[in-house]
């Protein structure tokens, strides 16, 4: 896994007896400038070894130890420090059958198809929470609320009432409206499309009198800012090489946040930006004044690297790895 300069590992980070260490280094910096101050003889040496020159007695740099750097001086009070023991305080290796898989990054496209396991959705009816054009909807309870929230927030913007055109698909009805869809290339292959994950909805407008939802203002408030609910538009109108799929100005697929903004400042679809966080092995953000690490991990021996503390969730990529998302 490679590390470029906007990646911050997680086992980067300085771990809290290191925070102990640096503690004790300043509490005898300031005892050694007491010393100094009593006798100017000695002052002299302590300041010298306190800006970091090479001390006779170690040859190494003492006195300053900047983040993440461990403090290799000072051996009659310091202990070597392990790098093994440190990582496991940050990670805990997981089996997969133990982790909480939200499946929200998951690449569903021509080349992967729907896992045959894809137990990570909780399917709920769309009806009453939001407008619907069939009672029957149903929708992962998580892209329910944000759909919810959405909507009413589209409204109150002054751009029209949205409602569900299409949301959860079971493989058999997907099967059918390929068989009779005359133009494939807006319609996936049976077993191959998002709409079998509970995560992605078509959405209309009430009293449309535009010709197509493209032009609607609807679509254009929805481009600007689906993202603020962790919807992302997936099949955008230049995205069609990465995708396989035509422009859907109506079709959103909920992905949480940070990585709705991420796709969407960063003009990456969900192929392009999966790809990316494979490639880098992570990125971290700050959004609304949170810190996310995101971490791109490949399971071993069928466990999976996990932070040991703090908030997270891990959602499968379909391409054979998981992508962490930690926030504090
Ligand atoms: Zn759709």
């Amino acid at each position: 896994m490679r590390h470029p300069r906007q990646v911050r590992p997680i086992t980067n980070a300085v771990p809290p007896h290191n925070r102990r260490r640096r503690g004790l280094m300043i509490g005898l910096a300031v005892l050694a400038m007491v010393v100094a101050g009593m006798v100017l003889q000695t002052a002299w040496q302590v300041t010298r070894d306190n800006a970091g020159a090479s001390s006779p007695m170690t040859g190494a740099t003492a006195g300053v130890v900047r983040p993440g750097e461990t403090h290799k001086g000072r051996e009659d009070f310091t202990q070597p420090v392990d790098p093994a023991a440190e990582a496991a305080t940050q990670t805990t290796f997981l089996d997969l059958s133990a982790i909480t898989d939200t499946g929200r990054l998951q690449l569903i496209n021509a080349d992967h198809a729907v896992p045959d396991q894809n137990g990570m959705t909780n399917l709920v009816d769309a009806w009453p929470t939001v407008p619907v054009e069939d009672q029957s909807m149903m929708l992962d309870a998580t892209a329910l609320s944000s759909t919810e929230a959405m909507f009413s927030a589209a409204e109150s913007a002054g751009v029209g009432t949205l409602y569900l055109t299409d949301a959860y698909r079971s493989a058999a009805t997907q099967q059918e409206l390929y068989d009779q869809a005359e133009d494939k290339s807006y319609v996936q292959t049976p077993g191959h499309s998002e709409h079998e994950t509970g995560l992605a909805i078509d959405i209309g407008v009430v009293g449309m009198t535009e010709d197509t939802f493209t032009d609607t203002d609807a679509a254009r408030w929805l481009a600007d800012n689906a993202w603020r609910f962790g919807f992302i538009l997936r099949y955008p109108s230049d995205g069609q090489q990465s995708t396989g799929i035509a422009y859907e100005s109506w079709h959103y697929r909920y992905v949480g946040l940070p990585h709705a903004w991420v796709c969407l400042s960063e003009h990456l679809t969900l192929e392009q930006y999966v790809e990316r966080l494979r490639r880098d092995g992570g990125q971290t953000v700050t959004l609304d004044g949170v810190d996310y690490t995101i971490t791109y991990v490949t399971p071993r021996d069928g466990k999976v690297g996990v932070p040991s503390e703090g908030n997270f969730t891990i959602s499968s990529d379909n391409t054979g790895g998981f992508i962490v998302t930690q926030w504090r």
